[in-house]
């Protein structure tokens, strides 16, 4: 597996990578942009840009630009040394470790990408500007790589959202792959900020995808008020004494638009705090 750190590295090893495929067509290439710390949700990807192109790269960068002051980019957790060697093992061709500076070489980016009315949601109503900072990190990197495919986890659902609607509306000539969220075994979604819970938070926090599965039975059994699933959601998730939940909402799957009643497609999504660790999750409804 190649290791890039530099643009001019990164754009030599891009050229070897993309040369014929073994019939005779020009490679294709897909992308994974992660912020590093890998678990088992992040490898799902790389299995999945295997899946739709002849050659993988994966980016690990924690962009500033997505996270708000008070934030934790600070303390993010980080392992590069684990990260190269699972991705290696994983099979991945190449992976893309920049530096802030490489990254931004002229500093913050004057020009950013205006996430628009569906960043005003959800994540978005809580974290002004992080959308901002996602879409233009991975324009920068569609820029960078010119990937064919690019891949991204329905864990962030916004943020897939948003983002097949940045390649749409500004035509960028990326086809975009979602990849489902993989959960732990006892429910709880992976995510890299699962570190930061102590072990009576990490207990709990299964009960944030009880939650959504709950909500997921009471719909296949015939509930189709959005109010009453969220509220429904938001009870449950606040029984437990260290998760508070910050917003449970039901809207539709490409909108982000509030839905009053359940259709097949509604997304149940949550951001809830675990002790002092946000933590977000979703699932996709279907009524009977
Ligand atoms: P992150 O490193 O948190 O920025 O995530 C990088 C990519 O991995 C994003 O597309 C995420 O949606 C995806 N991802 C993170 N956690 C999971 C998970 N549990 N299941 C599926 N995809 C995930």
């Amino acid at each position: 597996m190649i290791v890039a750190r530099t643009r001019d590295e990164l754009a030599r090893e891009l050229e070897r990578l993309g040369g014929p495929a073994p019939d005779g067509r020009a490679r294709t290439l897909g992308l994974v942009p992660t912020m590093g710390f890998l678990h088992e949700g992040h490898l799902s990807l790389v299995d999945a840009a295997k899946d739709a192109a002849d050659a993988v790269a994966v980016s690990v960068f924690v962009n500033p630009l997505q996270f708000g002051p008070g934030e934790d980019l600070d303390r993010y957790p980080r392992n590069e040394e684990r990260d190269r060697e699972l991705l290696e093992a994983r099979g991945a061709d190449l992976v893309f470790i920049p530096s802030v500076e490489t990254m931004y070489p002229d500093g913050e980016p004057r020009v950013t990408v205006d996430p628009g009315p569906m960043a005003d949601v959800l994540c978005g109503a809580h974290r002004p500007g992080h959308f901002r900072g996602v879409l233009t990190v991975v324009a920068r990197l569609f820029g960078l790589f010119r990937p064919d495919v690019a891949v991204f986890g329905r864990k962030d659902f916004q943020q897939e959202v948003l983002i097949r609607r940045m390649v749409r509306d500004l035509e960028q000539g990326v086809e975009i792959v979602g990849g489902p969220v993989v959960r732990e075994e006892d429910g709880l979604a992976m995510s890299s900020r699962n570190a930061y819970l102590s072990p009576e938070e990490r207990a709990q926090a299964p009960g944030i995808h009880r939650s959504l599965e709950e909500a997921r039975e009471r719909v296949g059994q015939g509930e189709r008020s959005a109010a009453v699933i969220a509220a429904g959601i938001r009870e449950r998730i606040d029984a437990h004494p260290l998760l508070r939940t910050q917003y449970a909402e039901l809207v539709h799957p490409d909108t982000l638009e509030p839905v009053g009643t359940v259709e097949s497609g509604t997304v149940a999504a949550v951001a809830v705090f675990c002790g002092a660790t946000r933590l977000i999750d979703n699932v996709s409804l279907r009524p009977r």
